[in-house]
């Protein structure tokens, strides 16, 4: 048979392809998280400046400004948040209360949820989506979960069925063995002698 590893190179393919998308959506991922710092460096500046502004204007920084931006914006970094507040990042905790926010529910279903956070990178742990959303998410991954194991089980099913067809054909499947202590795999023959000492006997 000379088209014996046509199937196989299509896999190779297949593997190449996926891989290609696998190093985009990193690409992607990187690319985000670059934006999402160069975003919270702009807000910084812009504390910065306003500082100015405030002291210009014989202002106090406004606290709840500084609430916000403390419990919520963990990127934001706390040097960033003293700069207008016009204190020493070790003393911007005594400005920003207790770790509770109350943020919108990230489907933007209306409702809100309460954010309890002990420090502020407790905000990464905090739930983005209302309970009623939560669920949904949580049923619709389940359907998708359940999907996909019933494709990935027609594929084995479809799979063995090209394998029970070709042996039924009258392709020899090769089998192969270890054994303990003899280095390497063997092609072996029905009787599980390996190919390679049958020629010798
Ligand atoms: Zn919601």
């Amino acid at each position: 048979m000379t088209d014996d590893s046509t199937p196989l190179e299509a896999e190779y393919a297949i593997l190449k392809q996926k891989l290609a998308t696998l190093d985009r959506e990193l690409a992607v991922r990187e690319a985000a998280k670059a934006a999402a710092n160069n975003a919270a460096r702009s807000v910084g500046a812009q504390l910065a400046r306003l500082g100015h502004a405030a002291e210009l204007a014989g202002v106090r920084f406004d606290n709840e400004v500084a609430r916000r931006l403390y419990w919520s914006y963990p990127d934001v970094h706390v040097a960033e948040i003293a700069n207008p507040m016009r204190v020493h990042e070790g003393q911007v905790s005594r400005y920003v209360g207790t770790g509770e926010a109350e943020k919108p529910c990230s489907n933007e279903c209306g409702r809100t949820i309460v954010w309890h956070m002990r420090n502020r990178t407790d905000a990464h742990r905090q739930p983005r989506y209302c309970d009623e959303c939560q669920a949904m998410r949580d049923a619709r991954r389940e359907q998708d979960r359940l999907e996909w194991t019933a494709r990935e089980d027609a594929e084995h099913r479809a799979t063995v069925e090209v394998l029970r067809a070709a042996v039924e054909g009258g392709v020899q499947i090769r089998r192969y063995a270890d054994f303990p202590g003899v280095p390497h795999t063997w092609e072996i023959d029905e009787n599980g002698v390996p190919l390679a000492l049958r020629d010798e006997r």
